[in-house]
């Protein structure tokens, strides 16, 4: 027998940026709320990105250049990006569907709503941020994307028509004007484009905990529990059945990152989330200085100054998410540096695995379930989940509240892909 919480309460499920995100949106919109994770809030994919705040981020996943790497990408053991021999089956289906991005209707679709998405991002996380007292995590002096070959860097700025489509500020860069920026990059960098409206977040376990922090002392109850299933009652309430206890709530919303895929299969034919996972490693001293977070783009990796070092971080590798992590991927992201930035010490290095949640089209899931209407859903953020994160809180609110969203949410429905 469930218990049902108090009325119009809302259950989030998920304590990673974007559940706890969404909880900072509700509770300002004043309403009750209840957190659930089954491990504490902020341990997963959201715990070690790299913190790029990255207004440039538009693009689906799949390129035509991908046609043709994909026998490559099979065979490499441990290229930037790979494929492991266990996850092939997962990934067919969802590359078939990555593919069908290609065509250019649907391509535009996918930047349209990202750009859409982007544009709001750091107004809308600051917003978020000055509340729970965190604001200085966040600084907003641009990021940078550096090449050491010609060919690399056209390829890129063939691209600066598009984000000045969007009315984004992209400025392409001699090898000189990116070394005025940050010193610290070597000679052989040839050019680059400055992104300069993007921003970073100098710790971004720190901004989740921070609100974590904020929502309890203002009321709201976190749960330690895993939700199995969550079910749509005949007098309108969601059921959310957890490990140790059945309770009813007016409204739910999904935010499980990786995992939502499991609580949504009952829901959606098909939910093609794949485990992508990334990682970083952390120099404590690096012997460096950068200013603002450096995307290397040839092989693509990122480097951002945090409060506690510089996190080198990147890398996709498809496989299972409880397959043990390969931590030589970790550690080549330490050689590639000492290849793009001046004498970087990688004493003392931390290894750190994530789990993005990747959908086919590089566009989130953000929707309400059709026939369950107090059941949202927040999840699929990918590469770009802590840059999207307020702004998606921001759409979640106006789902639960009936209201019209900042975003039209309705390319992001999950019902895109039955
Ligand atoms: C190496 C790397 C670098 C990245 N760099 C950037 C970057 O620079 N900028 C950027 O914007 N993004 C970046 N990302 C992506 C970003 O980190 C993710 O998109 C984001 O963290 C996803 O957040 P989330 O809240 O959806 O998922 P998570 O952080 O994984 O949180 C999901 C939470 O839900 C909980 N949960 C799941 N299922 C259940 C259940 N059934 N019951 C209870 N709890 C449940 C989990 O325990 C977890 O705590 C990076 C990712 C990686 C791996």
């Amino acid at each position: 027998m469930s218990r049902s919480a108090s009325k119009e309460s809302i259950a989030v499920v998920g304590g990673g940026i974007i559940g706890l995100s969404v909880a900072m949106e509700l509770l300002r919109n004043g309403k009750r709320v209840t957190v659930i994770e089954r491990d504490m809030p902020m341990q997963a994919c959201s715990a070690g990105n790299a913190g790029y705040l990255s207004e440039a981020n538009i693009f689906p996943p799949a390129s035509p250049d991908m046609l043709w790497q994909i026998p490559k990408l099979l065979l490499a053991k441990d290229g930037p990006l790979v494929i492991r021999p266990s996850y092939i089956g997962q990934m067919l289906p969802w590359g078939r569907r990555a593919l069908s991005v290609l065509n250019l209707e649907a391509h535009s679709k996918v930047t349209d709503t990202l750009a859409a998405m982007t544009r709001l991002s750091f107004e809308s996380i600051s917003k978020l941020a000055s509340q729970a007292g965190a604001a200085e995590l966040l600084t907003r002096n641009g990021g940078l994307v550096a090449f050491k070959t010609i060919a690399g860097l056209e390829k890129k700025a063939a691209a600066i028509d598009t984000w000045n489509r969007y009315g984004f500020a992209v400025k392409r860069l001699s090898g000189h004007q990116m070394r005025e920026l940050e010193p610290a990059l070597v000679p052989e960098i040839i050019g680059g484009l400055l992104f300069e409206r993007s921003g970073r977040c100098s710790n971004p376990q720190r901004l989740g905990l921070r609100y974590a922090e904020y929502l309890r002392n203002h009321g709201v109850e976190f749960v330690q529990d895993e939700v199995k299933a969550l079910a749509w009652t005949p007098n309108g309430e969601v059921e959310v059945q957890g490990t140790r206890s059945e309770v009813c709530y007016s409204q739910a919303v999904v935010c499980g990152g990786f995992w939502s895929g499991v609580l949504m299969k009952r829901f959606f034919r098909t939910v093609p989330l794949v485990s992508e996972r990334g990682y970083h490693l952390m120099l404590p001293s690096p012997g460096l200085t950068l200013s603002r977070p450096i995307v290397f783009g040839e092989p693509h990796f990122a480097a951002t100054p945090m409060d506690e070092g510089l996190r080198l971080a990147g890398t996709a590798e498809f496989a299972r998410w409880d397959s043990p992590p390969s931590w030589t991927r970790a550690d080549m992201l330490l050689s590639l540096a000492q290849k793009y930035l001046r004498h970087v010490d990688g004493r003392q290095a931390k290894p750190w695995m994530g789990i993005r949640p990747s959908l086919p089209d590089g566009l989130p899931a953000i929707g309400t379930v059709p026939d369950a209407p107090g059941i949202h859903y927040a999840f699929g953020h990918a590469h770009n989940g802590l840059t999207l994160s307020g702004v998606t809180a921001q759409c979640v609110a106006a789902l639960v509240h009936g209201t019209e969203p900042p975003v039209s949410v309705a390319p992001m429905a999950l019902a895109r892909f039955n």
